[in-house]
């Protein structure tokens, strides 16, 4: 053995090592040992409940939907997570002149939820530790040989430790320690792209008197166009902000703002309302750090009893709200999979996972990356509220035929990939319908049922 590096071996018994204790890994250790595996976790970071939780530039809270919900039902944490959450039932849209307007998500009580990512994360994390999985805070995994099944990790106490698993789930993240050691493996397909824009979390705190600065139930955004500025709701009644501008090249951009005065010269202008409202923003500006956004596409997710899951398979862009919920349906669907075949067949369990899965993180990546420019632009465009209008009165009359994208995507279990094709039929139809020079004036008296019959048409085809 080489001096400062200890060596653990695991035998059989302690059969799953998880890498990333994040919102994925934490949940899916809670699976697999409810199906009675013996689950080890490794994180690279200090457990937060001691340390306090650093966020290291990433949202502070996230919108929980039904995807997420469901998988969190299935090992009933539902009460658990409800407590720590504030419902969101549509976008407050603010424009230039601080007017807002209000586009419901769903139907009436259809809501996402906002939820701090650091306590939702503590949360898991204790549950998993109640349940009996081991967690290894402070171990970052530095390498993985997949011939061998042995994992390095760095541990600030004992310098380099190494174990060796009979099963190694990668939840590591968008820079995937597990999928780097695959990417050395012939014919694995890789792609990422870094966007244009980044983003910086600021914040709304509560007003004097401990209330809410603005409607709590509400997602709020600020398009701008080439950018934009969301809030979301924290149960101590502030506001966490995420601000997304492109990096560079753009009248308004990361790269041109160099002093205090330059970033109150832009919320003057563009967020005025916001801006009356956030008391700290010259100092946070500059203190939070500026990040980048990822699309992670990769396959296969699988090297025999090595497996990827959540952002370390699939990192999509922010826009669609689904990452996370996309990463817990995954840990839902691998579980029914581990119910059918057991947990003696991982290799089958894997293989039919990913090829299951794959269609339908392709198509939600896809999606993501369309809302952007729906989210930054179109929700500031009076035609883009009346086709949401029209789209919402369709759906009301004919539920089942025909089914708002944003609702197939957050308000149901629909695979994305079926989401996504049905979206595209809809959007085609709705484009006709928009192109109609006297839609405004007369969209509430069009001939509904025959829009429902073209869907139908088209659908057949
Ligand atoms: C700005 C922003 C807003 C978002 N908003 C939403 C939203 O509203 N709704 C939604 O559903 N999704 C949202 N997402 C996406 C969501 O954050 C991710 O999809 C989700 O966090 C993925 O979880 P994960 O556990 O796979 O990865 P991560 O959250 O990245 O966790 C990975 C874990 O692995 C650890 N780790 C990394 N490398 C190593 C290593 N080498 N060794 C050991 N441990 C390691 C990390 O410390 C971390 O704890 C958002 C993302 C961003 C960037």
């Amino acid at each position: 053995m080489i001096e400062g590096v200890i060596e653990i071996e695991i035998m059989e018994k302690n059969e799953i090592s998880i890498l990333g204790a994040g919102l994925i890994g934490s949940l899916l250790s809670i699976y697999l040992k409810k199906r009675g595996c013996d689950v080890s976790v490794y994180e690279k970071r200090a457990d937060n409940r001691k340390v306090g939780y650093k966020e290291e530039g990433r949202s502070i809270n996230m919108a929980l939907s039904d995807r997420g919900w469901k998988a969190l039902e299935k090992i009933g944490m539902t009460e658990k997570v409800a407590a720590l959450t504030i419902p969101m039932y549509g976008r407050r849209i603010h424009d230039e002149h601080g007017n807002t307007s209000f586009l419901p998500y769903g139907k009436d009580k259809q809501a996402i939820y906002s939820i701090s990512r650091g306590k939702f994360n503590q949360l898991l994390v204790e549950e998993a530790e109640n349940k009996g999985v081991k967690i290894f805070f402070d171990h970052k995994c530095e390498s993985v040989d997949l011939r061998t099944n042995e994992i390095s990790f760095t541990v600030p106490e004992t310098g380099t430790e190494k174990i060796h698993s009979k099963v190694i789930i990668g939840s590591d993240g968008a820079y995937s320690s597990l999928r780097m050691a695959m990417q050395k493996q012939v014919r694995f397909n890789f792609r990422q792209e870094y966007i244009s824009h980044g983003y910086k979390e600021l914040s709304i705190p509560a007003t004097a008197e401990g209330e809410f600065a603005m409607d709590p139930n509400a997602l709020h955004i600020w398009p701008r166009g080439m950018f934009m500025l969301i809030a979301l709701p924290n149960p101590d009644k502030s506001f966490t902000c995420t601000l997304f501008l492109p990096f560079e090249g753009a009248k308004v951009c990361f790269d041109k703002i160099n002093d205090k005065r330059d970033v109150e010269g832009i919320f003057k202008n563009y967020f005025d309302d916001a801006y009356q409202l956030m008391p700290n923003l010259g100092e946070e500006f500059f203190t939070n750090p500026t990040s980048a956004l990822i699309n992670v596409e990769c396959y296969p997710w699988v090297l025999k009893q090595a497996m990827l899951i959540g952002d370390a398979s699939h990192a999509m862009v922010p826009f669609y709200g689904q990452g996370m919920n996309c990463g817990f349906e995954d840990c839902f669907i691998l579980d029914s999979l581990i119910e059918k075949l057991g947990t003696n067949a991982w290799e089958l369990v894997f293989a039919k996972f990913q090829k299951m899965r794959k269609p339908d993180t392709d198509a939600i990546s896809k999606l993501a990356m369309e809302n952007f420019v729906e989210m930054r632009d179109a929700t500031a465009d009076p035609k883009f509220l009346l086709r949401k209008k029209i789209e919402a009165k369709l759906h009301s009359l004919f539920p089942n035929e025909w089914i708002p994208l944003y609702t197939m995507v957050t308000f149901s279990d629909m695979p994305y990939s079926e989401a996504y094709t049905q979206g595209k039929l809809q959007e085609a139809i709705m484009d006709k319908v928009m192109a109609n020079p006297l839609i405004t004036q007369n969209w509430d008296k069009l001939d509904y049922e025959d829009i429902v019959n073209q869907m139908d048409a088209a659908k057949a085809v």
